[in-house]
């Protein structure tokens, strides 16, 4: 199947549900992020800061680029202009240096906070708790440059599609709950939730999804 084929078609799954399709682009080559763009799709996803920075050098500028994996602090500077959402932030440190590399940018990032929501030790992430400190915290709050629009987890890589739902589950909940226990800001506008990839998207749709992140369903194994 083509990239546009297999972008119809899980934008026709996707049709009726609250969940926006972003492309991961990773590993991928410039052709096929051209044949994605040829098909209408501008939203990509990129998960080293080099890979996306070498990418948006040569592809057209209307393209959206999001963030979606983890990231050193050291690597914010690259991609502070022209970054339009950096899903995985999972710690204030981070949070503080996108905070200065968008205020030198003169730019609002938007930022969400990564939640550990699987039962696997491998995965980043703050816990709930962790994520509410930082929200409450005199730095966050002093941030004018970052813009907190939601949160983003990834379900435990298995065929058990039960625990999964009930993991995204875990974080819509999570996400409703901080909604009416913390008010909103200037800096914290919940509204976002990334959560679901190629093997689980329309089960994270089904729970609330609002940013679904597909790469090897459109793009083909990497
Ligand atoms: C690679 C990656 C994805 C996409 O994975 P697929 O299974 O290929 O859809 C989504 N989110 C993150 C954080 C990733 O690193």
């Amino acid at each position: 199947m083509s990239i546009a084929k297999n972008l119809d078609k899980i934008n026709i799954q996707l049709q009726g549900t609250t969940a926006r399709l972003i492309a991961v682009t990773k590993t991928k080559p410039i052709a096929d992020l051209e044949e994605a763009y040829q098909a209408n799709c501008k939203t990509f996803g990129e998960n080293k800061v080099q890979e996306m920075v070498e990418k948006w050098e040569i592809l057209p500028k209307d393209i959206e680029w999001h963030l979606i994996g983890h990231l050193q602090s050291n690597k914010v500077k690259y991609m502070a202009s022209f970054v339009a959402m950096i899903h995985s932030v999972d710690s204030l440190k981070l949070l503080q240096e996108i905070n200065k590399q968008a205020t030198k940018n003169n730019r609002i990032i938007d930022c969400l906070l990564q939640i550990y929501i699987a039962q696997e030790e491998t995965k980043f992430g703050l816990s709930q708790d962790e994520a509410k400190e930082l929200l409450q915290s005199d730095e966050f709050k002093s941030m004018k440059n970052i813009k907190i629009v939601g949160l983003m987890g990834m379900a435990t890589n298995t065929d058990d599609q039960t625990q999964i739902r009930l993991e995204f589950r875990s974080l819509k909940t999570f996400f409703d709950e901080l909604k009416v226990s913390i008010p909103e800001s200037d800096n914290l506008q919940l509204k976002e939730i990334s959560m679901g990839m190629s093997g689980d998207f329309l089960i994270a749709a089904e729970e609330g999804s609002t940013l679904v992140r597909v790469g090897s369903a459109i793009f083909g194994h990497r």
